[in-house]
Formats: structure tokens, C-alpha cells, sequence
């Protein structure tokens, strides 16, 4: 991340990594992937994943888009096509619960490079003078590099590679799940098995692919929010120096339950400390809907909550349960995006998260059961930090 706290420019105008998407109503190409609301629009419309991930995992209902990214990283990830897609539950019975906020990356993988970890360790290190990539907010908000069919590979048939990927072995059978290796044993194993056998030895057990199942008709789903395109996007500016801005994100009185009488001077100024560096950050970009940074730090909403203490720890995101890698930010929408996508629908009760916070794979895997050249999605991590409710 840039030095955006240093005061070694005063009176300049500071740029930081984090690309900020903006919403429109329209666009000048028709083909711009990334967008707020609307129906998904999978990367191969003959296959989109199983209804299933896109079910709230409180009421079983149908979820309805929030946020489409095109995310392909051409640098990163060459020969990768990638797609992100936020769910969330429409139903007010499910807000603030967990599991009414689901995200999909959609991968398909046309050239799979041998992993190299050296290198990719090397990479990481000079991050403060890397260059920003020239390409990245066309590819996030342009239309897709692969071309508007979408079916023509542009990188050839690439058959065998697959075969050389300890990454891409198929999945362990059965037995795994019955007998949890216990550490000791997994110790053991390092000796005789692969790396990549190991480490996905110390994470939870791959996740059953969901039941396929088809998705409903379009009058079987609830109501998808508006189309907003993400047509512009602009690394984020920062005044150094920021007047006090009254926060922009929505704050609504309401019955707040009081946290006990002991800590609750610490958890106000935490609280407090944490919103106001958030609600700071937003107003100086007050129309951003996103905030993009691959591998970068969300900007928290609380400190204090389950996903604030979680990712505020250190101990951050759960592993990727398809391949056993490590997980890392990508993006986060912001309360304007709620803004943007209720539009006129204020008045029905609405969207009560201060941000949603996306964790993506950092190998961009693909499915186990999904060849090179085919589309598959695996289910990421939404990260929901609920709306402070005001105390009275
Ligand atoms: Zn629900
Ligand atoms: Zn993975």
C-alpha cells in the first residue's frame, strides 16, 4: 500500500494503490463486464455454476446480484480468465445473519503455468516501487481481453501442462474425510508427499462440490437491482491534510443494544476510531462503489466486530478450500454502492452492511473437476461488517 499517512507531501494530493470503481447508468461499450446489480453474466453462459452457491444459506432463497467484476490479471494470472460475482439475500428476515452474503469467482484457465513459489516470493518484495500494472483498470473496467465470443481461445489447445500442476491433482478420495489427520501425522506425511500435498493437509477439508443444480426461471427469482455499469475507475486520491468532512456513510438511529457498562469506553473508542478512518477515507471519494486492490488491505469498517477482530488480528482470511492456498483481499464495496443499487427503492427496507470484503484464492485455482478451457466457479469469502447502529 502506499504511504498514504506520511506527511512528506504536505499540501499534495497523494495516490494510493487502491483502484476506485464509480457507477453509471450507462456505458459507451456495451461490452464492460463489471457492474453493480443486474444478472450475472457467467463466463460461459452454457454452464453457469450450480444454483446452489447463489442460495442464502439462512432462508434457501435465491440471492440476487450485488457486484459482477470482470477480475482478470493478465500479469498475474496469464491465460486466466476470472470473474467475480457478490450475492446477496433480498429477504429483510435475512439481514445481518451470516451466509446472506456469497461471492463466486468464476475461473477458466486456457494455459496453466507450472507454479513457482521462489519467484512468485520475489515478486512480493519490492512491492512499495512496483509499478502500478498500466492495464489493470482497463481489464477491470473495460471489456474482456479475451474477446467478445468468449469461446475463442486465444491461447491454444494446451492440453498436457495440466498434467505437470501439483496444484491441479484431483481430489483425494473419500477416506480423507473420515480419518482428520491429526498434526503428527501430517508431519509424516511432509516427508513422502508433495508440498502442495502437505499444505493442503493443514487447511479444512476440500469443500463438496454443490449439487448441480439448474437456475431457476427468471420469474422464479426475486427482483435483481438495477444495472449500474462500473465505467470509470481512478487510483484513489488522498489529501493529505483532510478537512473534517461529516462522514458520508449512512449512520441510522435506531435501538442499538448497549455493549456491557465494563468495556464499553474501550469499544466506543475503538469503534469510533475504526468508523471515523473509514468514513474519512470514503468522503474524500464520496462517489466511489468499490475499492480494488489485489493482495492489498481492505479499509475496515469496525475494528470491534467479528470480521474487524478477524482480519484486524491478523489472522485474516480462511484458506481456499478447493486447492489448500492462502487467501487474499481483492475488493470491497462501500456504502455507496447501496446508495447505488436501491436508486429509488429507498423506501423498502434496505441493505444494512457498512462494507462487504471479498477474499480470493492468491493461486486463482480452478475447480478440481473443471479442465483447462472450461469454465468453473469455487465459492470465495465474503467478509459482511454489518452497519453500526447509532446509539441514542
Ligand atoms: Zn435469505
Ligand atoms: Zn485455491
Amino acid at each position: 500500500m502506499a504511504d498514504y499517512d506520511s506527511d512528506s507531501s504536505e499540501g499534495e494530493f497523494e495516490e494510493t494503490n487502491v483502484l476506485l470503481g464509480y457507477a453509471s447508468k450507462e456505458a459507451d461499450d456495451e461490452d464492460i463486464i463489471s457492474r453493480l446489480g443486474g444478472r450475472p453474466d457467467w463466463l460461459d453462459p452454457e454452464k453457469p455454476p450450480s444454483a446452489a452457491l447463489a442460495r442464502c444459506k439462512v432462508c434457501s432463497d435465491m440471492m440476487v446480484q450485488l457486484l459482477q467484476l470482470n477480475g482478470e490479471l493478465p500479469e498475474k494470472f496469464p491465460g486466466h480468465e476470472r470473474r467475480l460475482h457478490v450475492f446477496g439475500c433480498r429477504r429483510s428476515n435475512c439481514r445481518r445473519r451470516d451466509g446472506t452474503v456469497r461471492v463466486l469467482r468464476g475461473v477458466r484457465v486456457f494455459k496453466q503455468e507450472a507454479p513457482n513459489p521462489a519467484k512468485e516470493e520475489k515478486k512480493e518484495q519490492p512491492k512499495a516501487e512496483e509499478a502500478k500494472p498500466v492495464a489493470l483498470g482497463d481489464a477491470l473496467f473495460g471489456a474482456s481481453s479475451f474477446g467478445r465470443g468468449g469461446s475463442a481461445n486465444p491461447f491454444g489447445g494446451g492440453g498436457g501442462t495440466g498434467s505437470a500442476n501439483p496444484f491441479a491433482k484431483p481430489s483425494e478420495p473419500e477416506e480423507k474425510e473420515e480419518e482428520k489427520p491429526k498434526p503428527q501425522e501430517v508431519s509424516t506425511a511432509g516427508l513422502t508427499k508433495s508440498f502442495a500435498e502437505t499444505l493442503a493437509l493443514n487447511v479444512p477439508p476440500a469443500q463438496p462440490p454443490p449439487p448441480p443444480e439448474p437456475w431457476p426461471t427468471e420469474d422464479k427469482m426475486p427482483k435483481p437491482y438495477p444495472t449500474l455499469f462500473l465505467a470509470d475507475a481512478d487510483y484513489e486520491t488522498l489529501d493529505p491534510k483532510p478537512t473534517n468532512v461529516p462522514a458520508n456513510a449512512r449512520v441510522e438511529a435506531a435501538d442499538a443494544e448497549e455493549p456491557s457498562a465494563i468495556d464499553r469506553e474501550a469499544f466506543e473508542s475503538s469503534m469510533d476510531a475504526a468508523f471515523q478512518k473509514f468514513a474519512d477515507r470514503l468522503a474524500q471519494n464520496p462517489e466511489q462503489v468499490i475499492r480494488y486492490e489485489y493482495a492489498g488491505t481492505p479499509l475496515l469498517y469496525s475494528k470491534t466486530d467479528a470480521i474487524g477482530k478477524k482480519l484486524a488480528s491478523g489472522r485474516g482470511i480462511p484458506g481456499c478450500a478447493n486447492c489448500g492456498g492462502r487467501r487474499t483481499f481483492e475488493v470491497q464495496l462501500t456504502p455507496q454502492a447501496i446508495v447505488e443499487l436501491e436508486g429509488d427503492d429507498m423506501s423498502l427496507d434496505g441493505m444494512e452492511w457498512g462494507t462487504i470484503i471479498v477474499g480470493v484464492c492468491e493461486r486463482d485455482c480452478r475447480p478440481r473437476d473443471t479442465e483447462l478451457g472450461q469454465a468453473g466457479y469455487l465459492e470465495e469469502w465474503a467478509g459482511v461488517q454489518w452497519e453500526e447502529l447509532a446509539k441514542e
